[in-house]
């Protein structure tokens, strides 16, 4: 097995729900495997200064329902230079740590990438983001909590939307990748998602006017992800408001809530199938792959094509969406 004793844990980027079932999955599964496992603190800035935990059994007790990360999280500059990393490596031999599982989104697992090829060193990802934006996974870690987030709150602006009789843009996360928005909208019965994949080829405000806001309804709710190909909710309602003035515009951002909360069962599931299978994968000497699942099946994609390649939408959701909100 490589000769892996020690394996190293951290997460990076962006905190998702989840992201402590996972720790709590891969630290459980390593030292069910034999291994000895560190917590690292704060992502890669404590992979840096050496904020190095020894985790037994005990250390992930009573955590696979909260959300947030008890490891922290930081965004870490230094890890980005070569000085930077090569302090990180010379801090792993310090603490005896042979490789690394880093639960992440996609500057994470890119900054994984760039360490393991530099140093050697085995490193598997796990996709920890509620984006859903990596490639070569179904989901992520933290998606399904986010989602089902978006459309709790949907529904209460429902209520003021249908009593006020406007026109509501709801702003959802996503960095650039429609998922929340879209599967947000059919989740919540929203009228229409405008997401940043269509966005260069159909306007896609103009459609929605055009097509005209559902009659037999007095409100309509769009879903917009955050993006600057969207403009996001502020950019749809300051364009209704020069282009369509007739229309009672309000937005709502939704932000940092949607990051938040105990995760759901689907991601609890997924969070420690994924971190279990991240310690198989280093037994059997797999390296520089993020975890994946597709078809429910625990799948290896190699970090080169999770990071570069863009995850598409499925087309047949807008299709969807459309018909139903007639
Ligand atoms: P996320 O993982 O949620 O996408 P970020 O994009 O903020 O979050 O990335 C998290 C951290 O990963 C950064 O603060 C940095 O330490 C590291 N990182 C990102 N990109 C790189 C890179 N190209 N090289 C090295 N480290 C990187």
């Amino acid at each position: 097995m490589a000769g892996i004793n020690c394996i190293g844990i951290l997460t990076s980027g962006g905190d998702a729900p989840g992201m402590n079932a996972a720790i709590r999955a891969v630290t459980r599964a390593a030292i069910y495997g034999g291994l000895r496992v560190k917590g690292i603190y704060r992502g890669y800035r404590g992979l840096i200064t050496g904020e190095i935990v020894e985790f037994k059994t005990q250390n992930v007790s009573n955590i696979i329902q909260a959300g947030g990360t008890i490891l922290k999280t930081a965004r870490c500059k230094e890890f980005q230079t070569p000085e930077g990393r090569k302090q990180a490596y010379e801090m792993m031999q310090k603490e005896g740590i042979d490789a690394l599982v880093v639960i992440g989104g996609d500057g994470s697992l890119t900054g994984a990438r760039v360490f393991a090829t530099e140093f050697n060193i085995p490193i598997v990802g796990l996709p920890g983001t509620i984006d859903n934006d990596l490639y070569g996974t179904d989901r992520t870690i933290g998606y399904d909590t986010a989602l089902n987030t978006i459309m709790e709150c949907v529904d209460k602006i429902r209520d003021t939307a249908t009593s006020h009789e406007r026109l509501f843009f709801i702003e959802v996360m996503g960095r650039d990748a429609g998922f929340l928005a879209l599967n947000g909208a059919i989740a919540s019965g929203a009228e229409a998602a405008i997401i940043p994949e269509i966005s260069t080829e159909v306007d896609q405000l103009s459609e929605l006017i055009s097509n005209g806001f559902r009659k037999s309804k007095n409100s309509s709710i769009v879903l917009v992800a955050e993006s600057p190909v969207t403009g996001g909710a502020m950019g749809m309602a300051e364009r209704v408001k020069n282009e369509f003035p007739q229309y009672d515009v309000r937005v709502s951002i939704l932000g940092h809530l949607q990051r938040g909360g105990s995760p759901t069962a689907a991601d609890r599931i997924l969070a420690s199938r994924m971190g279990a299978a991240a310690i198989e994968a280093l037994l059997e000497d797999q390296r520089n792959v993020m975890i994946g699942i597709r078809n429910d099946e625990i799948v290896y994609v190699p970090f080169s094509k999770a990071i570069k390649n863009d995850k598409p939408i499925k087309r047949e959701l807008l299709t969807t969406l459309r018909t139903l909100s007639i």
